[in-house]
């Protein structure tokens, strides 16, 4: 299975591309293993964690908007 570097989702293999079922990236294949290379390098072990709380936020910040609205 492969995971979208950018939000974690479950990425579809329709060739040439990889498509997240999430938030629509594509990437071939090349670049997917490119993005994760980076990514890896640049945040080293606890990327994964971080990627979680980071999506965590977000979704927090996504309840506080609406809340703001009404
Ligand atoms: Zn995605």
């Amino acid at each position: 299975m492969s995971v979208c570097p950018d939000c974690n989702g479950v990425m579809k293999w329709h060739p040439p591309f990889l498509i997240c079922q999430l938030c629509g990236l594509a990437l071939r294949r090349g670049e997917y293993n490119k993005r994760w290379r980076e990514k890896n390098q640049t945040k080293g072990k606890e990327d994964e964690t971080q990627t979680r709380k980071k999506k965590m936020d977000r979704d927090e910040y996504l309840q506080w908007l609406l809340h703001q609205k009404k």
